[in-house]
Order: C-alpha cells, then sequence, then structure tokens
C-alpha cells in the first residue's frame, strides 16, 4: 500500500541536495510513502501513481520534530513551585525530591497513564519521536520500573538514576554513586539504550565531575550510548567531560566558556539547546549564535519535566529559540528535527530523503516560517499516513 502526499505548499527535506536552503525546500512537493518510508519525493507535478492520495491542500511538510530531551515518567506536578518561583525564588534542582517522593508512591498504571498523555501531548504537536529518561524514581526498582515503562512508548530510553542524590542518602554521595554504578545499572541496561548523568557541581543535589565521569564508563561497560546534562546552571566540567567521552549530546550548554565552545566545534558531540527551561525557572537563555558561529551542531528539545520546564511544545522551542536565542527560523526548525535525530545517533528520522521514516509532520500554514512567527498557534500535528 503506497500513499501520495501531495499539495504541499513548501516541503522541509533537510536535504540540502533535494531543495532550496539549508532545509532544503521543495515547493509545491508531494513525496510518496510506502511500507513505512519516504520511496519518492520531488515537484507534484512529476509524481508518481500510488494506491492512495492525501492531499493537504496547501499546508507545509516537515520532518517529525524529534526531541532528544524529555522526563515523562513521574508522578504528581510542581505548579505550586512554579509559581514561587515566578515571585522571585531561584531554582537549584532541588524540587526534584518532590516529584521523587511522588513517583515512588505512583502506581505502574497512573506512571502509564500519565507517560502515554504526554506522548499524545506531543504527537498531536507535531513531535514523532521522543526520548525519554528515568531519574524519579531512585530506587533500584522504581528506576526500572521507569524504564520499563518508557520502553513501551519509545526505544531512546536513558538511565538517568544519577539525576539527584535522593534524601534517603543525604551525605553519602558516594554511596549513592556506587549504587547506581553498579545493581542499579544492571538493573536498569536491559530497558536502556542511554545512560545520562546531571554533572552540575554548583546544585548541592547533583553531580561532579568525578561523579559524573564514573557514572558514564559503567554506563558504557554495560552498552549503553552516553549523554549530559551539563553546564545548565554554572560553568564547570560537563561539556568537556562529554565531548571526551564522545557523548552523543551535551544538553543545556547554558554557561559556556571558550574552552567548552572550542571542544564542542572539535569534536562529535551535539550541543542540544532547551529554552523551555530558561523560560520557566527565567534564567538567561543559551548563546545558540556563539555555538553557530563556531560550527556546533545545535538541536532544540523540551526537557519536558514537571520542575523546569513542562512544555511538551517543540513549536514553543522553536518560537523560543527564534525570539530568545537569535537563531534564524530555519536554523530552529533543524535543531528541532535533523539536530534531534544528530542527537540520538540516528539517521532514518529527522529528514524526509528517499528511505528515511515516514515521520511527517503537518502545519495548518504554507511554510515552516509560520512555527515561529505564530507562536502558541497550534499550527502542527503528526500526519498519520
Ligand atoms: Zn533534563
Amino acid at each position: 500500500m503506497s500513499t501520495l502526499v501531495t499539495g504541499i505548499a513548501e516541503l522541509v527535506t533537510n536535504d540540502v541536495s533535494r531543495g532550496e536552503g539549508p532545509l532544503g525546500v521543495v515547493s509545491d512537493a508531494a513525496l510518496v510513502i510506502a511500507d513505512g518510508a519516504v520511496g519518492w519525493l520531488g515537484p507534484a507535478r512529476e509524481a508518481p501513481a500510488a494506491d492512495r492520495v492525501l492531499d493537504v491542500e496547501g499546508r507545509a511538510v516537515l520532518p517529525g520534530f524529534v526531541d532528544s530531551h524529555a522526563h515523562l515518567v513521574f508522578g504528581g506536578d510542581r505548579a505550586v513551585e512554579f509559581e514561587a518561583r515566578m515571585t522571585g525564588r531561584r531554582y537549584d534542582g532541588g524540587g526534584i525530591a518532590s516529584t521523587v517522593d511522588a513517583t515512588r508512591a505512583a502506581s505502574d498504571d497512573q506512571l502509564r497513564a500519565r507517560l502515554r498523555a504526554l506522548v499524545a501531548e506531543m504527537r498531536a504537536q507535531g513531535t514523532t519521536t521522543v526520548e525519554v529518561k528515568s531519574g524519579y524514581g531512585l530506587t533500584i526498582d522504581d528506576e526500572a520500573r521507569a524504564l520499563r515503562l518508557a520502553r513501551e512508548v519509545t526505544d531512546e530510553t536513558t538511565f538517568l538514576g544519577a539525576h539527584v542524590v535522593p534524601a534517603e542518602f543525604a551525605g553519602r554521595r558516594d554511596d549513592y554513586v556506587e549504587l547506581v554504578t553498579g545493581p542499579m545499572l544492571a538493573a536498569c541496561a536491559p530497558y536502556a539504550s542511554w545512560v545520562d548523568v546531571f554533572c552540575e557541581p554548583a546544585s548541592p543535589h547533583a553531580f561532579d565531575g568525578d561523579a559524573s565521569r564514573a557514572v558514564l564508563e559503567a554506563g558504557r561497560r554495560a552498552g549503553l550510548g552516553l549523554r549530559v546534562h551539563g553546564n545548565q546552571l554554572a560553568a564547570g566540567p560537563g561539556v568537556r567531560l562529554a565531548v571526551e567521552l564522545g557523548a552523543a549530546s551535551v544538553d543545556h550548554c547554558t554557561h559556556l566558556v571558550d574552552a567548552d565552545v572550542d571542544a564542542l566545534a572539535g569534536g562529535t558531540t551535539v550541543a542540544t539547546l532547551l529554552p523551555g527551561v530558561e523560560f520557566s525557572t527565567r534564567s538567561p537563555y543559551p548563546d545558540a549564535r556563539r555555538l553557530l558561529a563556531a560550527g556546533v551542531t545545535v538541536a532544540l528539545a523540551t526537557d519536558c519535566n514537571p520542575g523546569s520546564s513542562f512544555t511538551s511544545s517543540m513549536p514553543f522551542c522553536i518560537a523560543m529559540a527564534v525570539r530568545e536565542m537569535g537563531m534564524t527560523p530555519s536554523e530552529a526548525v533543524w535543531g528541532a528535527t535533523a539536530g534531534g535525530a544528530a542527537a540520538l545517533r540516528r539517521a532514518d528520522i529527522g529528514h524526509l530523503g528517499v528511505g528515511a521514516r515516514a515521520d511527517l509532520t503537518v502545519l495548518d500554514a504554507p511554510s515552516y516560517r509560520h512555527l515561529a512567527y505564530r507562536p502558541g498557534v497550534p499550527l502542527a500535528r503528526a500526519l498519520d499516513v
């Protein structure tokens, strides 16, 4: 069964050999989907016949958004903490403990219902791939449970036992790192593709460079790919550690020194920017232009989580990246699609070349530019083909 998707005013391919500009835009385009992949694309007037025709009537079509950083397995919410922060309280990662308590107290069905609702909410806004982290269980059983549930909705699951040091290990960080790198990792690795760590020596709740290295190296020995939360609250070792160890992505990158930018420019690690966090914690945004000028690969993601960024909207992140971080609309759209795919080391998503997975997002607008031009308007949705 093949489907011809036609009537596309503007098709973003992210393939510069296929179309105009950095997004490889083809105007008045069509594409043919067969067996879940792109089989043909080009000008609509040259389209071959297919079993079925879907006319999108002058809308723009993009590769589905790739949200490469999200925390979707949790109980409760932190709306009250958000309100307090908006009246001046500073964010230091400490509120995570309240989500840990609520997550441990929740049943599998409660966690699953929340998780599935958030994935559906994302899809309704154009996200077709999402990475999901553990990190609110922080016991062997609760972390393994989070990853088992996450695996029900995505292959991109990340073990984040080293999110914060839980209350019962207060003053015994080394003991907790031993648990994370030992029996907790062993229980979680079967359900995880990645390992991650909140490397933030400036936070009393997170992990310094040595502990982060221990977590990442243990994860690698267990066969997991590496990701890092780094340089969110202050400059620190996270970015350079991520590059040194060949992590797929280092996320946040809000506080960088020249050596961090140089390391990213010389390495293979993607810098994933999460503007929803700066928005929701009222913090300075990362300097996207500095990274782009240095030739660093920049991705955008939501960091959807109940504390520091409870948005599931990639279009909102694109709008912020353009308005607040100086990215061009095309840079932001690339970061939310191809950039996210690079951050997950995936070649089959984030673009719409022949052979790519048929993950399409359609806009109720004629151009990708409308994502930033019309902030807060629900233009994007994943297309069911
Ligand atoms: Zn995060």
